[in-house]
């Protein structure tokens, strides 16, 4: 074998990257951390950790974490569709900022040894001889280096391959964009503890308080309500309003993501494996995504240690079979919840039973909210 510059290369520092580092380095591993972006960073998403995210920080020894940084406690949920509204109680959950629980994991990954290399965009390259090789650029800089295995953690991107690519991501047609934004401030109606749901035809908006006080906005729309109304903003004023939520003066900045709903071919290849976004994503209905980023952090690790010094095609094997296992059904769950409220007759009999007979959705709210298959992540 080659001698490798690292044992192990993680590129994208969102929740699956900076935990997986973190667990990697807290094995005395070299584990080098690359990131594209300066951080703290902000990222579209709802900013809400349900209880099955917590309990997974939790069982990596950072329990406290998220209340420590003032993460704030998630009560209801407040869901609008077609002029009904419904206040359903939520038994668990927070709402932090992206921009503080991402830079809190980083450094939780860099205080136990990882070393972190931010505003460098990483590009797997080939394997040969033990090792795989990862191009960085920087604005100054482009390098090789190399790595006993790869973990590629870099969410909904559209590029993380030199080509030839081992692995490509497969996204379904018609699937919806994710937008968001921050407002510094909104009508009183739209108050901490909520989360506060506007479903319409075409997509739809959550709303909720963070640490900060902001209103964080993230919504996933119908190409076609972009076009129609021009952009996010409008989009989202459009579904608020379809929903019977009060207006907000949803301006921006927007940024907008990539196409939601994907899969990658394969989750792993020769020295390398694929986690969070990166290796498959739905839409964000069900709020579920950093549990399954944080989750799949972990259930790499064993992963990585196998594969270290001897590499064996079964681990390629053994990731695809506990990826699917431990995402992929809720991943299934999460698309077939969206894709009915697409259809008007269901949507409008869920939400007469989720306004009339909360007691029938409670519990199946709680089960998508809370702890699932908690043995599978130990
Ligand atoms: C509209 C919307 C609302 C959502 N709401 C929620 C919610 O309320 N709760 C929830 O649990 N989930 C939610 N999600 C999902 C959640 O945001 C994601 O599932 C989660 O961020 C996935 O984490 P990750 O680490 O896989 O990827 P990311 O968090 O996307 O992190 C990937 C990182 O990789 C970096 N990167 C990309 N390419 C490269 C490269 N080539 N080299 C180096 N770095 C690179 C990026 O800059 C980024 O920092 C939502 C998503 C959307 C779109």
């Amino acid at each position: 074998m080659s001698p490798a510059d690292w044992d192990v290369i993680v590129l994208g520092a969102g929740p699956a990257g900076a935990l997986a580092a973190r667990q990697l380095a807290a094995q005395s591993l070299r584990v080098l951390l690359v990131e594209k972006q300066a951080f703290p960073r902000w990222k579209v998403c709802g900013s809400c950790l349900n209880g099955h995210a917590l309990e997974t920080l939790e069982s990596a020894g950072l329990g406290g974490l998220v209340a420590r940084l003032g993460g704030v406690k998630l009560e209801r949920l407040r869901l609008a569709l077609g002029g009904h509204q419904a206040l359903l109680p939520l038994a668990v959950g927070r709402a932090l900022s992206r921009r503080r629980l991402d830079q809190a994991l980083v450094d939780e990954a860099v205080a136990v040894g990882a070393e972190l290399l931010p505003r460098t965009e990483a590009l797997v390259a080939g394997a040969l001889g033990g090792v795989r090789s990862v191009q960085l650029k920087s604005a100054s800089d482009l390098t090789m280096v190399t790595a006993r295995v790869v973990l590629v953690a870099t969410g909904l991107a559209e590029r993380s391959f030199l080509s030839p690519s081992p692995i490509s991501s497969h996204v379904n047609r018609g699937s919806r964009v994710g937008a968001g934004c921050v407002l510094e401030s909104a009508p009183p109606s739209y108050g901490p503890g909520t989360i506060h749901m506007a479903v319409g035809r075409q997509g739809y908006v959550g709303v909720v308080r963070t640490e900060t006080g902001q209103a964080n906005l993230a919504a996933a729309f119908d190409r076609s309500l972009l076009k129609s109304c021009g952009g996010p903003s409008a989009a989202a004023r459009q579904v608020l309003n379809e929903a019977g939520f009060e207006p907000l003066d949803a301006g921006g900045p927007w940024r907008a993501t990539a196409a939601l709903t994907r899969r990658s071919t394969y989750v792993a290849a020769d020295r390398l494996l694929v986690l969070g976004d990166a290796a498959g994503y739905v839409e964000p209905f069900t709020g579920e995504g950093i549990g399954w980023a944080l989750s799949s952090a972990l259930a790499v690790v064993p992963l990585v240690l196998q594969g270290l010094s001897d590499w064996d095609p079964r681990i390629e094997r053994d990731w695809a079979q506990s990826h699917a296992t431990l995402i992929g059904r809720r991943q299934r769950l999460c698309h077939g919840l969206a894709f009915a409220l697409r259809r008007p007759r269901i949507s409008h009999a869920l939400m007469l039973a989720a306004s009339h007979l909360p007691i029938l959705v409670t519990p199946a709210l709680n089960h998508l909210n809370g702890s699932f298959q908690r043995q599978a992540i130990r």
